[in-house]
Formats: C-alpha cells, structure tokens, sequence
C-alpha cells in the first residue's frame, strides 16, 4: 500500500513514459514526492531500475520499471497489462518518449552535426520523417489510448498528459519531422480530450521550451547553438526537468479539474516576448 497520503497524488498511480531519463524521470520524481505509486516505462533497462531505486530512495512510494517502446502498440498493452497486474489500476499518465531526430539516442549528438539544409524536406528519407511520427505522435496516441481504455474499463476519472514542445507553434528549418509531430500531439490532445469526457478523462498537454535534458545535451555544449536557444527564450535561461514536471504535476491533479483539451507551453516567454 501507499503509506504516503497526504500528497496532491496520494493513493494514485502514475505511469510515466520515457520515465528514465529527463523530463519523464522528474515527473517520476515529482509525483511520487506528491504521494503517488510509479510505474517507469522506457527502452533502458539498466537506466529504468536506477530510476526506479531513485524514486524508492526519495519517497514512501512503489515504483516499477517496464521495458517497453511506445512505437509497438502489443509493448504498450504488456507494459499496462503488467502495470495493472502490479498495482490494480492506472490513474494518470504522462506521455513523455520521444526523440528529437531518427537517429536520436538520449544525450547523443545526431541531427544537429548533420548540415541543416540536409535535413530539409526536400532531402529528408521518408524513414526518418516516418520514425520520428512513429515514436513521438503515433507512440503517444498508443499509449493513450490503451490507457484511456484501461481506465473506462474500471471507471477511473483519470487524466493525461501529453508531452509535446514549443515546436508544435514554431516553423524550425530541418526539423520538420519533430515540428509536425509535436503539433500532431497539440491537436491529439484536444481531440481525444473531446472524445472522452463522457468517460470524465481529462486530457491536457505540456509543449516545453528548451529544457536542460540529454535531448538538449549536444546543442548545450556548443557555444552558438547554446547561445541560439537562450536567444530564442526571454528568461534569458534553459527551464530544468523539474519546472517541466510541476506542470505536469499540476495538470495531472485536481487542481486542474476545470481543464481540458489545453496545451500549456512552459517556455521562459517564448511566444510572448
Ligand atoms: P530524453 O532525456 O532523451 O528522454 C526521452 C526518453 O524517451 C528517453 O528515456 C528515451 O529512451 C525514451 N524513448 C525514446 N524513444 C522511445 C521509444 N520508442 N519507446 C520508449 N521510450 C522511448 O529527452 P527529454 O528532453 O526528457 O524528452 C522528453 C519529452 O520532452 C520528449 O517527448 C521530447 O520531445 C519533449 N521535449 C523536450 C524538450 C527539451 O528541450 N528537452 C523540449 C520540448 C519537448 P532512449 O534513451 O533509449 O532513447
């Protein structure tokens, strides 16, 4: 049982794509210090049980890691199958895989060593526009909705989140793939939100700016395309996987009770200033 009751997610249980790294691994964190059981699904086994030990070692909360990838519907259905199996339900969720190019593997330099005029539609292999879509818009729409069903099964007023990014609002030259995947996952969340509020699901977005994760690791380290995203941001800083995850924490939660459809952007100002 959960001994922790007293948090915003106490007695929940949150299931956490791409929880192992990132944005997904301090939601992890975040909820479980808000009283809510874990369960990690990512594709790293040895990062998935570190992540796991970390969330165990700061709270009074179960955690569990599934290996899974969310591009492989039978994988997601295992990953709940197992999640329900272990804790009885599924009460909230965070969508958060993704990759940032074809090639992308957390941390690593990809895309970006790659000439940006390459990577323009007119150059780009249908296999990587294809592999990113997979991943990070029909990867999401799986999970969501082997998840939706889970909890309409068993009555659960549960909620959603998915992890889209500023770029869903913004044209960025030779990303196109990850551009249109994350708007997909904008217009996603305002459909599926639509479709069940009969089943009072709430389904709400977060669409990060640039954020201190490995995704965003190899561009940190050079000087002008660091230089380029604190240019882009009138906080004049990176945001940290934690503010990524109070704001999910705050749509997951009751405190956003009156809130559905909706794609927050925490992302310094970015589409204001
Ligand atoms: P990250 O640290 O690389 O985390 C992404 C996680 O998703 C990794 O653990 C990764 O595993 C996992 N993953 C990738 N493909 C998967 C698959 N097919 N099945 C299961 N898991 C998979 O990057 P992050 O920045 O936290 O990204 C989290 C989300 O935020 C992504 O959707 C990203 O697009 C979005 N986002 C990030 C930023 C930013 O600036 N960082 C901005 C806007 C939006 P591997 O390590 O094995 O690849």
């Amino acid at each position: 049982m959960n001994t922790q009751r007293d948090g915003r997610l106490a007695g929940k249980v949150a299931l956490i794509t791409g929880g192992s790294s990132g944005i997904g691994r301090a939601c992890a964190l975040r909820y479980a210090q808000e009283g809510a059981d874990i369960v990690i699904a990512d594709r790293d086994t040895a990062r998935g049980f570190e992540a796991v030990a970390e969330v165990r070692s700061s709270s009074n909360c179960r955690a569990l890691f599934v290996e899974m990838d969310v591009a492989e519907e039978a994988s997601i259905e295992a990953m709940v199958a197992e999640a329900v199996k272990t804790f009885g339900q599924i009460d909230t969720v965070v969508a958060a895989a993704g990759i940032s190019s074809a090639s992308y593997v957390s941390g690593a330099p990809a895309a970006d060593d790659v000439p940006a005029k390459a990577r323009h539609l007119i150059n780009m292999p249908v296999s990587n526009w294809q592999r990113v879509l997979d991943v990070n818009l029909t990867g999401v729409m799986l999970t969501d909705r082997v998840v939706a069903r889970h909890m309409i099964e068993q009555n659960i007023h549960g909620t959603i989140v998915n992890v889209a990014s500023s770029a869903a609002r913004l044209a960025l030259p030779g990303a196109a793939d990850y551009c249109v995947s994350k708007a997909g996952v904008a217009m996603l969340t305002q459909v599926l939100a639509m479709e069940l509020l009969a089943h009072c699901i709430r389904v709400n977005a977060i669409g990060p700016g640039f954020i201190e994760t490995p995704m965003t690791e190899a561009m940190r380290e050079r000087p002008e395309s660091h230089a380029a995203m604190i240019e882009r941001t009138p906080m004049g800083r990176l945001g940290t996987p934690m503010e990524m995850a109070n704001t999910a924490l705050y749509l997951a939660c009751d405190e956003s009770s009156y809130t559905t459809g909706h794609t927050l952007y925490p992302n310094g100002g970015m589409f204001v200033g």
